[in-house]
């Protein structure tokens, strides 16, 4: 995220092209918005067609002026294996882009000079690298700060910028994963920045966390929905305290009930972002706490098990994401997995822009036994980050089979059996658990492949005591 792009001339200077028509189109009639959505898709497709090798061959049999709904559905795994092929700039090569990330000190910096690459998670089993040009940037940044920032306690964020507030970031740090990606990217371009912000690791101990947020006093406080729910359990029982003038949630479903609840513990606004590392920005919330679609940058297309779309109301079986700001590696109905459900009620807030809810992720928070009857909390992302970046395995199950126990399923990375990767994995998990201080949790192997949802084809990675993997 940043909120703060007036810090560098050149990204300035686009990010200030972008705020004229993003906020005339947040108040603009749903027709217009629709028109406007319809033109950038135009002038995408056209693009991608004459630009991009694999969707010039994908959409060959099709009329220059077929419409959006007639194209056919991407995979992330199908983009990948064709990355080459897919991205519009020759120069951007998978084997280069691929060393770069390679080395995490190079993470925020631009690759060839003017593109922000970062990687994400391989929910769907394939880990996927993006590269964003720097008008996608901009377009993210006024986004940001018109609509997300502009929206529910818009106050406070303007006034956390202009008081010198600190800003504190609890995120995946192994990696180039979008949210370090940008928040380290912001921090490159200004100095005042670097100075006021601090990302700490979602893999340190809590208790670590709490007095490191202690010292630190953010104004605000950015992380997943599952480490702030821990951070306000540990703001109630006394142990953190720290007066954050907003909350920033992004990166997992947040429930409205738990949203309710960290505003209340924190006393402070909470901004939502629905994002996906395809999309920096899907969706905000607005002051009624409900989210809405950039409509005018994405098109979201709620789908069932067939691949039909499905009118407001229903909630969708998956998703196909089109992003209409990212010209330089196209997303022409990428099959999101994401289940959402477009409402046909407008928004006590007043904006137009369409609403949603959103069922994405929903992997556990672990509470495992430690020394002295005391209880370990684990966030879903941390014990991902560990296995995907230290074990270097992306398609995975970690099950609690019972208080003192660890079930994991895996497939293998390339070129290893499951029995070559095993005592690497362990090693990894088990030097993670002991550093947390669940020396007692034993670990197993469970030979059964991960088991991923039949419909959406995500699979849910982490399961607590009370939840078993869907079959
Ligand atoms: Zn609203």
């Amino acid at each position: 995220m940043n909120l703060f792009p007036m810090f560098d001339v050149g990204a300035a200077w686009r990010w200030g092209s972008f705020v004229p028509p993003i906020v005339a189109a947040t108040y603009a009639s749903p027709a217009v918005v629709s028109q406007l959505a319809g033109l950038r898709c135009r002038d995408l497709i056209r693009h991608a067609r004459a630009k991009s090798r694999l969707y010039a061959k994908r959409f060959k049999h099709l009329p220059v002026d077929a419409a959006l709904t007639e194209h056919p559905s991407v995979s992330r795994a199908e983009l990948m294996v064709h990355f080459d092929d897919w991205v519009t700039d020759p120069d951007i090569r998978f084997a280069d882009v691929n060393a770069f990330i390679a080395d995490p000190s190079r993470c925020g910096e631009a690759f060839l000079g003017r593109y922000a690459v970062w990687t994400s998670s391989g929910t769907t089993g394939v880990p996927g690298v993006y590269v964003s040009d720097p008008d996608t940037l901009a377009i993210h940044e006024a986004l940001l700060t018109t609509r997300t920032a502009g929206s529910s306690g818009a106050a406070s964020l303007w006034r956390l910028m202009m008081g010198g507030g600190r800003l504190a970031l609890i995120a995946a740090q192994d990696g180039h994963f979008a949210g370090i990606t940008t928040w380290e990217r912001a921090r490159r371009a200004s100095p005042w920045l670097n100075a006021r912000s601090r990302a700490f690791p979602v893999t340190a101990r809590i208790e670590a966390l709490v007095a490191a947020l202690n010292d630190w006093q953010p104004a605000l406080l950015a992380s997943y929905p599952s480490m702030l729910s821990v951070m306000a359990d540990e703001l109630e029982a006394g142990r953190l305290k720290i007066k954050p003038t907003a909350l920033w949630s992004g990166g997992e479903e947040l429930p409205p009930f738990e949203r309710e609840r960290l505003s209340q513990s924190f006393a402070c606004p909470v901004h939502e972002e629905y994002a996906a590392s395809e999309c920096m920005n899907i969706a905000f919330s607005c002051s009624e706490g409900s989210l809405h679609l950039h409509a005018d940058w994405v098109i979201l297309e709620p789908v069932d098990e067939r691949g039909r779309i499905l009118p407001p109301g229903k909630p969708s079986a998956s998703t196909l994401l089109t992003n209409l700001a990212n010209h330089v590696q196209p997303l022409i109905r990428y099959q999101l997995g994401d289940s959402i459900t477009f409402l046909a009620d407008p928004c006590e807030c007043g904006c137009p822009l369409p609403r949603l809810r959103v069922e994405g992720r929903k992997d556990d928070v672990l509470k495992l036994p430690a020394a002295h009857g005391m209880t370990i909390t684990i966030v879903p992302l941390a014990i991902e980050s560990v296995l995907e970046d230290q074990a270097g395995i992306h398609q995975f199950q970690l099950r609690q089979s019972g208080p003192h126990g660890l079930t994991l399923r895996f497939n293998p990375p390339v070129g290893l059996t499951q029995r070559e990767a095993w005592p690497r994995v362990e090693h990894c998990l088990r030097e993670f658990l002991d550093h947390q201080g669940a020396r007692s949790t034993a670990i197993s192997l469970d030979p059964a492949p991960p088991q991923a949802d039949p419909v959406s084809g995500k699979l849910r990675r982490i399961c607590g005591a009370a939840a078993s993997p869907r079959a």
